[in-house]
């Protein structure tokens, strides 16, 4: 078998998607292979990207493939030992521990993004240097056609210009993808590149992080500090929809690495209108008087924390087209592209599958390269094939499973609990006719994201006929 042809990638984007892709690929052989990364390192630290990720068994499909999961564990909590406290105004606490409602699962791990990025770095760094070179402050800035190839211009901090030509393009630059985007204007009227949007009560909610330090006080009480591997919910003493805020922090297994306390509310709420430090200062004295807040949050981090941005959660999308080819690959005269990861999937954080589903990419990708002895020509369309239904799912399943799980709406989220509960009960007493709720499903990493939403429609579909048949009884009775 000639593998020549398993040579020079170019992959634009070192998130967990780049750098997970390009292990894959040198895993399986593949030479030549540069990731373009235009942070300036693996662990850059991002204050409003220094969420957490709870890699699961989805995406440890892909840890296990590259023997890298005893390591992930080594760096995380584990999903078994996810404690839990609520802080109230008045200072009262209640500590509870996630319950594990499937004990066969396989343990999911907390890290923080930097830390999982930085073990993929890693694994490049000690093992596979000779194929796999990173390349950090260059940006992609352009795709040009030449002939049967795809030219990739990147430029660096210093604007200096370096072409590419190669065989394979892995499109692994997140939610704004120059390559989709390339892809999107080179196909000219067609809408296969171009994402399609789908509505979500939790897209456009607003989101900024306060950076506190490792163990910070949670009161003036000697040694009453805050427990690294512990996750908290801070609720403010404000009340009403735009007033009332809560720091939302994850679990920690480094105790020495800052906390990120999340604050998630609406675009219009008080807190984003605020303009000087000064004013957020008073903002959350008077919104967490059970918390010493002078000696947990430094004026630096205030101003850092007026003068940023934040993000906006995205709206759930995705895009039907996941590659294409020009020319021959296989004999070196032809580019390939594929599209993984937010590229192609994009959603708001709600059910944890934003990295999973991304790792899930690489996994089956690697699964149909092996099925096709890497001709690209054969594994791109069967890739397609197989994964456009799973994303098209996935990306329902990220509109209905958890999306009032940030305080937005009260009634809304006690109306999503009923019906949590509801299908949690029927499937306890009936298992072959209802299905729990998909929020739940999502976690069984052996069900595609495809299986998972025909189960959740199913139990919909019967609920309804249930719902029906009761008011028609209602009506009967009422009427004789
Ligand atoms: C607030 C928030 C919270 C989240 N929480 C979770 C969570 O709890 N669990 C979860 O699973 N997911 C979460 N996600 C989603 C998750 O971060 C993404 O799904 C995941 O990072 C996708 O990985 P990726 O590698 O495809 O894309 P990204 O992580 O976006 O990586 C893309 C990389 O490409 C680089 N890049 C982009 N353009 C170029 C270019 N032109 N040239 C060179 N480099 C380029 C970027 O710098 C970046 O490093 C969250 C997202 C947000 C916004």
């Amino acid at each position: 078998m000639n593998h020549s042809y398993k040579k020079n990638v170019v992959i634009i984007g070192g998130g967990p998607a780049g750098l997970g892709a390009a292990l894959m690929l040198a895993k399986r052989g593949w030479k030549d292979i540069t990731v373009i990364e235009k942070r300036p390192s693996a662990d850059y630290y991002e204050p409003d990207k220094s969420f957490s990720y709870q890699i699961d068994g989805r995406g440890q499909k892909l840890t296990d493939l590259l023997e890298l999961t005893p390591k992930l564990a080594d760096l995380s909590v584990p999903n078994t030992d996810f404690y839990f406290t609520l802080i109230q105004k008045d200072g009262t606490r209640k500590t509870t521990k996630l319950p594990i409602v499937d004990s066969k699962r396989k343990t999911a791990y907390w890290l923080p993004r930097a830390s999982f990025v930085e073990l993929l770095y890693q694994e490049i760094l000690q093992h596979w240097q000779d194929s796999i070179q990173v390349l950090f402050n260059i940006e992609c800035v352009e795709i040009k056609q030449s002939l049967e190839h795809l030219e990739i211009i990147t430029q660096s901090q210093l604007q200096e210009k370096l072409t590419f030509v190669p065989n394979l393009i892995v499109g692994c630059d997140g939610l704004n993808s120059i390559v989709r985007q390339t892809l999107h204007q080179m196909e000219g009227q067609s809408h296969f590149f171009e994402m399609q949007k789908f509505p979500s009560p939790s897209s456009g909610l607003k989101y900024k992080v306060l950076t506190l330090p490792p163990q910070f006080p949670l009161s003036e009480k000697e040694g009453d500090v805050a427990k690294s591997t512990m996750a908290y919910a801070i609720r403010s003493a404000f009340k009403g929809r735009k007033k009332a805020i809560s720091l939302g922090l994850l679990p920690l297994k480094n105790q020495k690495i800052p906390r990120s306390a999340n604050i998630i509310t609406y675009p219009d709420h008080q807190i984003w209108q605020l303009e000087t430090k000064e004013e957020v200062e008073e903002f959350l004295k008077q919104a967490f008087p059970q918390l010493p807040l002078e000696k947990i949050i430094s004026p630096e981090e205030i101003a850092r924390f007026t003068s940023s941005e934040g993000g906006k959660f995205p709206i759930p999308q995705y895009c039907s087209g996941l590659y294409k080819i020009w020319g021959n690959p296989e004999n070196g005269q032809g580019t390939a592209v594929i599209l993984l990861g937010d590229a192609v999937h994009c959603f708001p954080p709600d059910i944890g599958q934003g990295v999973n589903s991304a790792l899930e990419d690489i996994y089956v990708f690697q699964e149909i390269l092996a099925e096709t002895n890497d001709n690209l020509s054969q594994a791109l369309p069967r890739y397609q094939n197989l994964r456009q239904s799973d994303i098209k799912a996935l990306i329902r399943l990220a509109q209905i499973s958890y999306p009032w799980q940030y305080n937005q709406d009260l009634v809304q989220k006690r109306l999503w609990s009923l019906n949590f509960f509801l299908r949690l009960l029927l499937n306890r007493l009936l298992p072959f006719i209802f299905n729990p709720h998909s929020f739940l499903l999502i976690q069984n990493h052996e069900l595609s994201y495809s299986e998972i939403l025909a189960k959740s429609n199913s139990t919909t579909q019967i609920l309804l006929s249930l719902g029906g048949l009761a008011i028609l009884i209602l009506i009967w009775n009422f009427l004789t």
